[in-house]
C-alpha cells in the first residue's frame, strides 16, 4: 500500500488480485512518517472496505503500522452508547479532546470533500434552474437532471457501458443530434429534411411527434407535453434503446 517518496506526500494503491482498482496521492503537510504511514493506511482502508470483498490485505513498505512486535491486528466491533464501560470511558475522552483548542481551523481532507460536493451541488442546482444559458437553451429538462451527483449519475446508470448509446443520448439531451434542424443552422446548402418523411429533421420531429423512421409509444405536440407524461425519463430511454439509428450520423438527411 505505501510507496515513499522524498516529498511530503503519500501515495497508495489498491488491487484486486494483481489489478489495480485505485491509486491516488495525497498530500499530507509536515508530518512524521508514522503520520504519513497512518493516513495512507487510513485511506487505503477505507477504500477497501467500501469494496465487495471478504478478506483485505494491508500491505505497507514502512513497519510503523506493521510493528515488529504485534503479529496480527484485529478489528472489533462495538456499539456505541450502550453502557459498555470501555466504550463510554473511551466516548469520554473523545468529547473531552473536543473542547481542545484549535490553533487553526482544521478540516479532514473526507470533510472537506463532503463540504465542496454540498456546494457544488447546491450551486448546480440553482444554476440550472434559473439559468438558461447555463444548462443549455435547448437542453432536455427531465426531472432526473435537477439534482446533479458525482457519484450516482442516471445516465451512466442507464447507458454507461456503451459510448455508442452514451454519444445518442447526450446529442438528443443537448439537442445536438447530426439533424436537419442542425444542419439548417451550420450547413445551410445540405438537406434537412426527414429521409422517410419530408418534413424537417429536428428532434421534435424525430423523438415526440410523427416521425414513421422510428417507433414510439407516443405523439406529443411539444416538449412540454412530452415532459409531463408519468415517467419521460423512462420514455426517453426506452425510445433510444428501441431506435439505435436515432441520432445516429447514419440517419441523418441524405
Ligand atoms: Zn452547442
Ligand atoms: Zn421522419
Amino acid at each position: 500500500m505505501a510507496h515513499r517518496f522524498p516529498s511530503p506526500c503519500r501515495t497508495g494503491a489498491a488491487y484486486r488480485g494483481a489489478r489495480l482498482i485505485f491509486k491516488c496521492g495525497i498530500a499530507c503537510g509536515r508530518g512524521t512518517s508514522y503520520d504519513a504511514e497512518m493516513i495512507d493506511g487510513g485511506t487505503g482502508i477505507a477504500f477497501a472496505t467500501k469494496q465487495s470483498c471478504e478478506t483485505i490485505h494491508v500491505v505497507a513498505a514502512l513497519k510503523t503500522l506493521l510493528d515488529p512486535g504485534m503479529n496480527s491486528w484485529f478489528f472489533h466491533w462495538c456499539p456505541s452508547h450502550e453502557g459498555i464501560e470501555w466504550n463510554e470511558a473511551v466516548d469520554g475522552d473523545a468529547k473531552e479532546a473536543a473542547q481542545l483548542s484549535i490553533e487553526h481551523d482544521e478540516c479532514s481532507l473526507a470533510h472537506a470533500r463532503h463540504l465542496l460536493a454540498v456546494q457544488l451541488r447546491a450551486d448546480g442546482r440553482d444554476e440550472y434552474r434559473s439559468s438558461p444559458a447555463y444548462r443549455g437553451q435547448n437542453f432536455l429538462r427531465m426531472k432526473e437532471f435537477e439534482s446533479p451527483s458525482h457519484i450516482n449519475s442516471p445516465a451512466l446508470k442507464a447507458f454507461g457501458l456503451s459510448i455508442s448509446a452514451m454519444a445518442r443520448f447526450c446529442r438528443a439531451v443537448l439537442n445536438h443530434g447530426p439533424l436537419g434542424s442542425f444542419r439548417r443552422r451550420f450547413f445551410p446548402n445540405e438537406l434537412t429534411e426527414c429521409p422517410d418523411c419530408g418534413v424537417l429533421q429536428d428532434r421534435a420531429h424525430v423523438l415526440l411527434k410523427q416521425c414513421k423512421r422510428y417507433r414510439r409509444w407516443w405523439n406529443c405536440r411539444g416538449e412540454f407535453e412530452f415532459l409531463q407524461r408519468v415517467s419521460p425519463y423512462h420514455d426517453f430511454n426506452s425510445f433510444l434503446t428501441a431506435n439505435g439509428g436515432a441520432f445516429t450520423f447514419g440517419d441523418a438527411p441524405s
